[in-house]
C-alpha cells in the first residue's frame, strides 16, 4: 500500500473548491440532457398542434368540395409544406392517403394510414399525436393529426389533416445547449482557478500557522505566537490561542516553581517524607527518608510492604494515625510516624520524624540518674551507719570512735569528689565552662600535675617521670582544663600500678597537633573493657576503683575536656603489660 500523501491544508481547499466547481459543471450538463429533451418535444407538440388547426382551416375548403379532387389536395400539402418546413398529410375518412407534402412519397403508393396511432386518436377525440420512428426518413418524428369535419363540431369526418416534424432537432438543440454550458463552465473555471488558489491560501495559511502554533506549544515552546493581523473569525481565534499559550505559560511556570519549592521543602526536611496513593503504591519518597531506609529510586511504584517489609507502617497508613515505631532500618532506629490521608482520599502522607538520639539521651539520662543516686548512697549510708554506731549508748570507746569518724572523714572526701566531678561533668555537658584558650607548653602543664601528685607517687615508690622533646610546640588549651586532664590521667596510673611501679608522661608532635601519652607498666586493662573505659561510671573493678577513691567518672571527665578542644582520646592496654592513654590537642 502507498504512504497516505499529507497534502497542505491550502491545496486539499483547492482541489476541493476545484471539484466542487467541477461537479456543479458537470451537475448542470446533466440537469441539461435530462430537463431539455422533454420540454422540447412539449414545446414542439404545442407548435405543431397550432400549426395542424392552421392546416385543418387551410384544407376544409379542398376536402369538403364535392367531387374531391385529391390531386389538387396534393398539390396545396405540398405547397404549404414547403412553406411551413413541416411534413403535412391529407388522409380520407377511410385512411387513403390524398395529399402528401415530402417530395419522396407519392400518395398513391402510400398504404393505408387508417390505423396510424395519432389517426386513431384524431377521430375518436379531435386530437392525435404519436412519436414513431419513421423507416423511410430513418430518424424519429413527432406526429400530429385532426380531422376536419362538414359542419363543426359534430358532422361527419371529411378528412384528416397531420403535420410531422423530425425530432432530430432537440437532440441538436441539446447538445448545442451542453456544448455551450460546458464551454462557459470551462471558461468560467480557467478564470475562477486563480482566484480560488488565491481564496484557498488567503484562509488556509493563517489556519496552517495556527496548527503549527498549537502543536509548538503542545511541545512546550511558548515564544510562538499566532499571525495577529488577520481580520473575523479566524483573528479572533488567533487572539484566543496567543492568550491560552500565554496563560499556559503562567500557569506552567507557576507550577514549576511550586513543584520547586515543594521539592526544596521536602528535599530540606530532616523528617522523611512518604506519599503512597490510594492503592498504597509508593509515589514519592524525600532524600531524608531514602537516606533513613536506605531506599532507591526502585521502590517508587512498589507497596510499602514490598519496600520497607513493615506490617505496623501498612497498617498505619490504612488507618491514618501518629505512632511511635522502632524500625530496622537495618539499624534500630526510633521514628514518631504521622500519617495523614490527602484530600478526597487520592492517598496518604507519612511523616518519619527520627527520635533514636532522643531517645538513646533519655535512657542515658535516665541512667546517669540511677548511677548518680546509687553512688551518693553508698557513701551517705556508711556514713549513716557509723555516725549511728557512734550515738548508741554505751559509747564506744576513744580509739574505735577516731576509727569510725575516720571512715566517716574519708566517705565524706569520697562524697565531695564525687559532686566535685558530677559539677565538672554538668559545666562541661552544658557548655558552660566557657574555654579561655591560650598557648600553653606541656612542660609548664606536666610539671605542675606531677609537682601535685609527687607525694602519692612517692607513697608507693613509684617513679614518675616526664619525657618531653625540647622542640615540643605549644598546645592550644585552656591551662586549667589541660591540668585537669593530666592530673586525671597521672592520678588513675598511679592509683591502679603497684608499688614501685613506672608512669611515664610523654609527648610527640604529629601534623597540627601533639600527641600526649600517659604510660604505666600496672595491670593493664582487658580487651572487651576497652571500648566502655571513658564511659561515666564506668570500671573495670568497681570494689577496688570504690576502694581507691574513684569515682568512675575521671576518664568521662578526660574525654570531654579533650574533645571540647578539638582533640581525640584513645587508650592501648593489654592485661599485664600496662595501660597507655592518649590523647592530642591541636598547636597553638
Ligand atoms: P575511677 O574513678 O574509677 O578511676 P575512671 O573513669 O578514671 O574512674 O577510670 C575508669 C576505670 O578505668 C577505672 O575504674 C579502672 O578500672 C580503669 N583504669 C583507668 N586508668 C587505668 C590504668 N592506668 N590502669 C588500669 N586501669 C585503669
Amino acid at each position: 500500500m502507498l504512504p497516505a500523501v499529507k497534502l497542505p491544508l491550502q491545496w486539499k481547499w483547492f482541489f476541493g473548491l476545484v471539484a466542487l466547481l467541477t461537479a456543479l459543471l458537470v451537475l448542470t450538463i446533466v440537469g441539461i440532457d435530462v430537463t431539455l429533451p422533454p420540454y422540447l418535444v412539449h414545446k414542439i407538440q404545442e407548435d405543431l398542434e397550432r400549426d395542424v388547426h392552421l392546416m385543418q382551416y387551410a384544407f376544409t375548403g379542398p376536402v369538403t368540395t364535392t367531387p374531391v379532387s385529391p390531386a389538387q389536395i396534393n398539390v396545396l400539402a405540398h405547397d404549404l409544406g414547403q412553406r411551413t418546413g413541416l411534413r403535412i398529410t391529407v388522409i380520407a375518412p377511410d385512411g387513403v392517403v390524398w395529399g402528401e407534402s415530402s417530395p419522396d412519397h407519392q400518395p398513391n403508393e402510400m398504404e393505408n394510414h387508417l390505423r396510424r396511432p395519432e389517426v386513431q386518436q384524431a377521430l375518436h377525440t379531435g386530437l392525435g399525436s404519436n412519436i414513431r420512428h419513421s423507416h423511410t426518413l430513418g430518424v424519429d418524428l413527432m406526429y400530429v393529426a385532426t380531422v376536419v369535419r362538414t359542419g363543426e363540431p359534430t358532422g361527419p369526418v371529411r378528412a384528416i389533416v397531420r403535420v410531422a416534424l423530425p425530432l432530430h432537432q432537440i437532440a441538436q438543440t441539446t447538445s448545442r445547449v451542453r456544448r455551450t454550458v460546458a464551454i462557459v463552465g470551462i471558461v468560467v473555471g480557467l478564470i475562477a482557478v486563480p482566484f480560488l488558489f488565491w481564496l484557498a491560501r488567503r484562509y488556509s495559511r493563517p489556519i496552517e500557522t495556527m496548527r503549527q502554533m498549537a502543536a509548538r506549544v503542545a511541545s512546550g515552546d511558548f515564544h510562538t505566537r499566532a499571525p495577529e493581523r488577520i481580520g473575523g473569525e479566524l483573528g479572533e481565534l488567533a487572539d484566543a490561542l496567543n492568550q491560552m499559550s500565554h496563560q499556559l505559560e503562567t500557569r506552567l511556570r507557576e507550577l514549576a516553581n511550586e513543584k520547586a519549592e515543594l521539592t526544596a521543602i521536602l528535599s530540606g526536611m530532616t523528617e522523611g517524607v512518604l506519599v503512597v496513593d490510594a492503592g498504597g503504591r509508593i509515589r514519592l519518597m524525600n532524600q531524608a527518608l531514602r537516606q533513613q531506609f536506605q531506599l532507591g529510586d526502585e521502590a517508587t511504584g512498589k507497596t510499602v510492604l514490598e519496600a520497607l517489609r513493615n506490617v505496623e507502617l501498612e497498617q498505619l497508613i490504612a488507618v491514618p494515625s501518629a505512632k511511635e515505631m522502632t524500625v530496622l532500618t537495618p539499624t534500630e532506629r526510633v521514628f514518631v510516624v504521622n500519617a495523614a490521608a490527602l484530600r478526597n482520599r487520592a492517598g496518604t502522607v507519612v511523616v518519619f520524624h527520627d527520635i533514636t538520639r532522643l531517645k538513646k539521651l533519655e535512657n542515658l539520662r535516665k541512667e546517669f540518674v540511677a548511677n548518680v543516686s546509687h553512688e551518693l548512697r553508698t557513701p551517705l549510708s556508711i556514713i549513716k551507719g557509723y555516725i549511728e554506731t557512734l550515738l548508741e549508748e554505751p559509747a564506744p570507746d576513744a580509739a574505735i570512735a577516731r576509727q569510725f569518724l575516720q571512715t566517716i572523714q574519708k566517705n565524706s572526701r569520697r562524697l565531695e569528689t564525687l559532686i566535685e566531678d558530677l559539677l565538672s561533668i554538668s559545666a562541661l555537658e552544658s557548655q558552660q565552662a566557657q574555654l579561655t584558650k591560650l598557648p600553653v607548653t606541656l612542660a609548664s602543664a606536666a610539671a605542675a600535675a606531677v609537682e601535685e601528685l609527687s607525694r602519692q607517687a612517692r607513697a608507693k615508690s613509684q617513679r614518675l617521670t616526664v619525657n618531653l622533646p625540647a622542640s615540643l610546640p605549644a598546645v592550644a588549651a585552656d591551662p586549667q582544663r589541660l591540668h585537669q586532664i593530666i592530673i586525671n590521667l597521672l592520678d588513675n596510673a598511679i592509683k591502679y600500678t603497684q608499688p614501685g611501679g613506672q608512669i611515664t608522661l610523654s609527648a610527640r608532635p604529629v601534623e597540627h597537633e601533639v600527641e600526649v601519652c600517659v604510660s604505666d607498666n600496672g595491670p593493664g586493662i582487658a580487651a572487651e573493657h576497652l571500648p566502655h573505659i571513658f564511659e561515666r561510671f564506668y570500671r573495670v573493678d568497681k570494689a577496688r576503683s570504690r576502694e581507691l577513691g574513684g569515682t568512675g567518672l575521671g576518664l568521662s571527665i578526660v574525654k570531654h575536656i579533650v574533645q571540647a578542644h578539638g582533640g581525640r582520646v584513645w587508650v592501648e592496654s593489654a592485661v599485664g603489660q600496662g595501660s597507655a592513654f592518649y590523647f592530642s590537642l591541636p598547636r597553638a
